[in-house]
């Protein structure tokens, strides 16, 4: 993907990008800035990947009786914002300037429902497998148009703005190779992603001095 640019209502401009449109999104509360991006991993079923399902699931079509795992999601309506999938294709299913539904109960330094003010970008992933070239490639070309049109100051996984509930992006995810390459400050990364201070180094041990 070359570079992209988020046109009317924050929908990407470029002939790479599909957009399947999901009816699982509002809109933001009046005079909401987008400072948040949350990052999360899905699989459907997990672990398995390239199906159609989670286009499916976003667009409220998901056929639930495709697989028995899929019961536990019958009824759910949620959206992300957009999909990166293993080959780095990029789904868009809501406009940034809307509201997708993919945080859930969540909350960001004391500000709760990050669905108000954060854009959600889902990884075709698990919890225990790496990321692709591919995605890395696909989030850094994605993050120049995101910032062009929100005073985006942070990045998070869904596990650290909903703890104890989620996990993803979960322990795979390189949060510092996905700054480098995205060109975000190391300050708006998660701060356990950030290199660590002296004062976090391991102690030596006394014989050492
Ligand atoms: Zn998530």
């Amino acid at each position: 993907m070359t570079a992209a640019r988020l046109g009317d209502g924050g929908w990407l401009e470029h002939p790479s990008v599909r957009r399947a449109p999901s009816p699982n999104v509002d809109e933001r509360p009046p005079g909401t800035d987008v400072t948040l991006l949350v990052l999360h991993n899905i699989s459907l079923p997990p672990g398995r990947f390239g199906g159609p399902y989670i286009e499916a699931l976003f667009t409220n079509t998901l056929d639930c009786a495709a697989d028995p795992w899929f019961e536990r999601l019958r009824g759910l309506r949620v959206s992300a914002h957009f999909l990166i999938a293993r080959d780095g294709a990029v789904v868009q299913f809501a406009g940034t300037d809307s509201r997708a539904w993919h945080a859930g109960v969540s909350c960001f330094e004391g500000r709760e429902r990050c669905n108000d003010f954060s854009i959600g970008i889902e990884l075709e992933g698990c919890d225990d497998q790496p990321f692709t070239d591919a995605q890395y490639r696909a989030l850094a070309r994605l993050a120049p148009a995101l910032r062009a049109r929100h005073p985006i100051r942070a990045l998070r996984g869904h596990e650290h703005i909903a703890p104890g509930r989620k996990t993803d992006p979960g322990p795979h995810f390189d949060w510092r190779r996905c700054g480098r390459e995205g060109g975000w400050d190391p300050a708006q990364l998660p701060p356990q992603a950030a290199p660590a201070a002296a004062g976090a180094l391991p102690a030596k041990a006394s014989g050492e001095q």
